[in-house]
């Protein structure tokens, strides 16, 4: 199909031929704009469940000649997004391009969690309009957490005239429509709903790995920590049914995968939304299990919702991974309270007893936020002694940064920036020592390796994760790479192991 065929049929088969002027009509009727406060009212209707995602036969053929380049921020949870964008691009016809330059479409999936991620695609859209400016015809789209950010939008509308697009989280599935739109329009189209959204099944998906994979079971999070942006840019929890769930991880068995990592922004409370029955993660977990699998994941845990039922399976072992991400966030009672994170220091111990009671050799990671708030000195020392207490083996430590819209970000604050920044730094002192110390064990050990490819900095040497997720490089031959191998450990860094290959323990089967 040449251009002029293609605009024809984008034409005809357009449920509204308007034109460049009369869009601001079609604005208001039909596309909406994000709204926090909306977004805060948590709405009672029922999760509406899609089974039927197909892609229009109008829009079939849209992307022939196209082609597309999608640039991820952020968490699994936006890069796991990127794969379906990927996979309703290619079923529109488009091709994949790793160059912006070559690119038809260029999106941002973008993340809101810090201000600096936001800064981050602020600059890359200042460097895309000299792109735009060369082809007009390019379009430039930005989704993601974002654009579920009322002042995000009005600061693209205001400064970056040369976004075409803008579509939020809950509208990856109007993907075929909204570039249809932006084709056509010669305004900035924006679809962004504030709707909680529903679950949409039947996705197209183009994963990125063959021996990794990403699966969603759940959207949302309707904890309201109150420095987070997520329960407002993500909608309320919805699970996804656990059949659809089940069906999924085994096609990924089937189709060779080694390893999946079950998705949500609070996994623990999978099921909760559920009317009808009563499952929650640990049934949804034994039932995977059962699944052949080498390796199966979860991120990211919610300590609040982390039952007991899920640590009983979770000590059944086998393929399930001895590696628990277990977000604190602060070691005070105090300040876990104006987080409302709706657990108590003691409480959050108690976990991590039964945890390790129940699987001893479990290793567990953490998020930590420092100088939060009016957070004293004291409050503070007390996330390094529970981080003593806990043995973490790393952590992900940040300083606080306020997030627009959220309510920490109206709380007057008098910690000053320098006594953030020491106590970042006395916190990851704690954490390199601690992480080298859990490192140093495993020297002389032998370790099971899922060989993910060549290492980064090194073509001759391959690089894999251990169970409890520990970066380890190797020499080793490249057939290892897809498969399990036994790895002997001869040094230790402070986040990385070095070792040589003792046996592959299963053949390749990547397909
Ligand atoms: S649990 Fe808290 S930190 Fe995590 S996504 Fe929900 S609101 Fe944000």
């Amino acid at each position: 199909m040449n251009e002029k065929q293609r605009l024809d049929n984008q034409q005809a088969n357009s449920s509204d031929k308007k034109s460049a002027k009369d869009y601001s009509k079609y604005f208001t009727q039909v596309i909406t704009a994000p709204s926090l406060k909306d977004a805060k009212k948590r709405g009672k209707e029922e999760v509406q469940y899609h089974n039927d995602f197909t892609i229009p036969e109008e829009f079939k053929g849209m992307g022939e000649g196209r082609k597309f380049y999608i640039r991820t921020y952020g968490c699994q949870m936006n890069e796991h997004d990127t794969e379906v964008m990927a996979g309703i691009f290619l079923a529109l016809g488009y091709e994949p391009t790793d160059r912006t330059e070559d690119a038809n479409v260029i999106l941002l999936n973008t993340c809101a969690i810090r201000e600096n991620a936001e800064n981050k695609v602020f600059g890359e859209l200042g460097h895309l309009k000299a792109l735009k400016m060369e082809k007009p015809d390019l379009l430039l789209g930005v989704c993601g957490c974002m654009s579920q950010e009322e002042s995000v939008v009005n600061k693209i509308l205001k400064t970056y005239q040369q976004v075409d697009m803008i579509f939020g989280t809950h509208n990856i599935h109007r993907l075929p429509q909204i570039l249809n739109e932006a084709y056509l329009s010669k305004e900035m189209v924006i679809e962004v709903w504030s709707k909680e959204g529903d679950v949409i099944e039947n996705l197209p998906k183009e994963r990125r790995g063959k021996i990794k994979a990403w699966v969603n079971i759940m959207y949302g999070c309707d904890k309201f920590c109150t420095y987070c942006i997520v329960p407002y840019t993500r909608g309320k929890e919805r699970s996804r049914r656990p059949e659809e769930i089940i069906q999924e991880v085994r096609h990924l068995a089937a189709q060779g995968y080694k390893e999946i990592t079950l998705l949500g922004q609070n996994v623990n409370a999978y099921g909760k939304d559920f009317e009808d029955i009563k499952y929650g993660l640990g049934d949804l977990m034994d039932e995977i299990r059962k699944i052949d699998i080498p390796r199966i994941r979860f991120t990211t845990s919610h300590p609040r919702d982390f039952d007991d039922h899920l640590i009983e399976v979770l000590a059944k072992g086998g393929n399930l991974m001895d590696h628990i991400h277990l977000p604190v966030q602060s070691g005070s009672t105090e300040v876990l309270k104006i987080m409302a994170r709706k657990y108590t220091r003691e409480q959050y111990l108690e976990l991590v007893r039964k945890i390790k009671a129940a699987i001893p050799n479990v290793s567990l990671t953490t998020d930590i936020i420092v100088g939060y708030p009016n957070e004293t000195d004291e409050q503070f020392e007390e996330t390094l002694s529970l981080y003593r207490e806990v043995s973490y083996e790393i952590a992900y430590t940040f300083i606080y940064s306020p997030r627009e819209g959220t309510p920490a970000a109206k709380m007057e604050d008098n910690v000053p920036m320098e006594v953030k920044k020491e106590r970042l730094q006395r916190l990851n002192n704690l954490v390199n020592e601690l992480s080298a110390e859990a490192m140093k064990k495993y020297e002389g050990q032998i370790v099971e390796v899922l060989v993910d490819g060549e290492s980064k900095n090194n073509p001759d040497v391959l690089a894999g994760y251990t169970t409890k997720n520990k970066l380890v490089n190797f020499k080793g031959p490249k057939t290892a790479i897809g498969n399990i191998v036994k790895v002997k450990i001869n040094e230790a860094k402070t986040w990385s192991l070095n070792g040589e290959m003792v046996e592959e323990i299963e053949p390749a089967e990547v397909k």
